[in-house]
């Protein structure tokens, strides 16, 4: 729907016709909302400047009644366009330092998992943190044995496991825990009760710390090494 709003602009008052939503961002339902009331804009109606400006609304639906702000820019004289919001600050992610180095589609999918966790996706974010970790373990086993890659990618993660770390005793006993309590949260069956999710992502950021040394004792030695 359309909607007259006087609007103080700083060089002049003026009338502008903007679109009214149609959504109320509450609850979701189509409604014609009430207009409670708008704000000045501080700046220019001139072409140079956009004038942006607010106006507020209410939800129809006698359930919800919820105010809700939409933010407009001047076109010209006479309309305005509609600034979309999508309230989503940003999730930040702690994870060791170069771990991006060993797996950048760790530090994706491990990313991609917590935002689900936040969204309170439970059951999302469990397969996504387990699916993270394959790529972490695998990628840091590849990286030791390059030429073995494409048997690496292609055979499961608990073989991996048993079979290339071995002489990583510590990291093999977390990618193992990982991948038991991981296969849990993929499967229709429960296998490990009692540990759960926050178990899960305390045993992969483990593993991540110990790779992510792992990876920096490497640099160190190749460094030393090449000094002498
Ligand atoms: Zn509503």
């Amino acid at each position: 729907m359309k909607l007259n709003v006087e609007i103080y602009f700083r060089d002049m008052r003026t009338t502008v016709t903007i679109d009214t939503p149609s959504k109320c961002p509450h609850c979701g339902r189509t409604m014609s909302p009430l207009h409670v009331g708008q704000s000045t804009s501080s700046e220019r109606t001139s072409v140079s400047e956009e004038g942006r400006f607010s106006v507020i609304f209410r939800c129809s639906f006698e359930d919800c009644l919820k105010y809700f702000v939409i933010e407009y820019i001047n076109d010209n004289y006479e309309s305005a366009s509609t600034v979309n919001y999508t309230y989503r600050p940003p999730i930040k992610v702690k994870l060791p330092e170069n771990i991006e180095k060993v797996s950048p589609v760790f530090v994706e999918i491990y990313s991609q998992a917590t935002v689900a966790e936040s969204e309170a996706l439970n059951q999302i974010a469990g397969v996504g943190y387990r699916k993270a970790a394959e790529f972490l373990i695998k990628d840091y086993v590849i990286s030791k044995n390059p030429s073995d890659e494409e048997h690496i990618k292609s055979i499961m993660l608990g073989k991996v496991i048993a079979d290339y770390l071995n002489d990583f005793p510590k990291i093999q006993a977390l990618a193992k825990s990982v991948a038991w309590i991981g296969n849990d949260e993929t499967h229709y069956v429960r296998r490990h009760d009692g540990k759960d999710i926050e178990d899960l992502k305390k045993f992969i950021l483990s593993a991540a710390q110990f790779i992510a040394a792992d990876y920096d004792a490497d640099e160190a030695l190749l460094f030393t090494s090449s000094s002498d």
